[in-house]
């Protein structure tokens, strides 16, 4: 691993911020303390700052020169989630935990944020902060308001990049995958109305709970049967509700479920398959029916030739061996908004040491990090930048 020495210079203020994140974790929108920390650390760096979407938080870094504009970004927020680790750090908000490495997210783009202001008369162009609340709790989300709000405008974004730590690797480790690397991520909701009455007498009633009974079998043929098998698809129920007592043929039957694509045709099949079958399903029932479709995040896109830069960054901060082609997940991330918007890449920096049992996976009561692992996000974030907007005519070294 190759930490710069400005980088290294900032370890014990980057793990500080991290526990001090880590330790007061708030979730959604309502990110005021968060939010608060993050703005006055921006404003002694003399950053120019926004506040969007409620509790987001832009700063601005401008060049001496004109260019690109760069987006960072990291998301604040934390989990409804009571954190059984028992660390110094511990999360001291009974129910609350950042159990997904957003309290690093932030950390690690608050000191990248500080050594590019220190190179501020080298950079031709800007760099935008972005600090989002309410990734974990989709939908809204907090990337849609504030790209609705302007994120990515005054000055235009011409790329995003956003980091991700991730338990699936191990720290000095960093994953990728360029084109589609994470899920569009949906809901359904589907309402079968019947006719209730006594259980003796079906022929007098219309029977949801049978029709739901074969519209949960009949529902998993849309992924074998409709769905190219080189594509990739999920259709998962989740939760079935229906009846009062075992002598009652009730009204309503619901079930819902998600599902998961990586492609938006894909996507779109999967919505229409569902219609298709629940109406096919409700007349042979003799049923009324009602769907609810939520759409969820958007496929993840990573565009090819920014993520060879990324990758080529990579391998100068952690070494060839360490950049990992990683595969596609199903899990969904609200970053795919800013992609679909303007090119960039969403990649992973490792953060689990399984020789210390720092291995657990996400969104658990025991998820920690390798807190070394904050070092290769403020490398990356750092380097990315200076590939895209160092002047050309300057003689700065990476270990200056
Ligand atoms: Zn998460
Ligand atoms: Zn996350």
């Amino acid at each position: 691993m190759v930490i710069s020495p400005e980088v290294l210079a900032y370890k014990k203020e980057l793990i500080d911020l991290r526990r001090e994140f880590h330790m007061y974790p708030e979730v959604g929108f309502e990110l005021y303390r968060t939010s608060q920390k993050v703005q006055e650390y921006l404003e002694d760096l003399g950053l120019e700052i926004k506040r969007i979407a409620k509790t987001g938080v832009v700063g601005l870094l401008k060049g001496s020169r004109p260019g690109k504009t760069i987006m960072l970004r990291a998301d604040m927020d934390a989990l409804n989630l009571q954190e059984l680790n028992d660390v110094p750090y511990r999360s001291r908000v009974d129910g609350f935990m950042h159990g997904c490495g957003h309290d690093g997210h932030t950390a690690m783009l608050l000191v990248a944020a500080k050594i590019l202001k220190s190179h501020q008369d080298k950079l031709c162009g800007n760099v935008k902060f972005v600090f989002q609340p309410s990734e974990e709790k989709f939908p809204p989300g907090g990337a849609i308001p504030m790209i609705q709000e302007g994120v990515l405008e005054d000055p235009h974004v011409d790329y995003a990049f956003g980091i991700h730590l991730w338990n699936s690797l191990e720290c000095g480790q960093i994953g990728l995958r360029p084109g589609a690397m994470m899920a569009a991520a949906d809901e359904f909701r589907i309402t079968l109305k019947g006719k209730g009455g006594h259980g003796a007498l079906p022929h007098q009633c219309k029977d949801p709970i049978v029709g739901a009974a074969q519209l949960i079998l009949a529902l998993q043929t849309v992924v074998s049967r409709k769905i190219d098998p080189l594509q990739n698809a999920v259709l998962s129920i989740g939760k079935v509700q229906s009846g009062s007592a075992f002598n009652i043929i009730p009204e309503y039957a619901t079930i819902e479920g998600t599902t998961r694509s990586l492609d938006e045709t894909v996507r779109q099949t999967i919505k229409q398959e569902i219609q298709r079958i629940t109406h096919g399903v409700a007349i042979a029932n003799d049923l009324d029916f009602e769907i609810e479709h939520k759409q969820g995040t958007a496929v993840l896109q990573n565009d090819e030739s920014l993520s060879e830069i990324v990758i080529e960054v990579a391998k100068e901060v952690v070494g060839e061996g360490n950049v990992i082609l990683v595969p596609p997940t199903m899990g969904g991330e609200d970053m795919s908004f800013f992609l679909q918007k303007v090119p960039g890449v969403f990649y992973l920096v490792g953060s689990a040491n399984t020789e210390r049992a720092i291995n657990k996976p996400h969104h658990s009561p025991y998820f920690d990090i390798d807190e070394q692992s904050l070092l290769v996000g403020v490398q990356m974030h750092v380097e990315l930048v200076l590939r895209f907007l160092r002047k050309q005519d300057d003689s700065f070294s990476k270990n200056s």
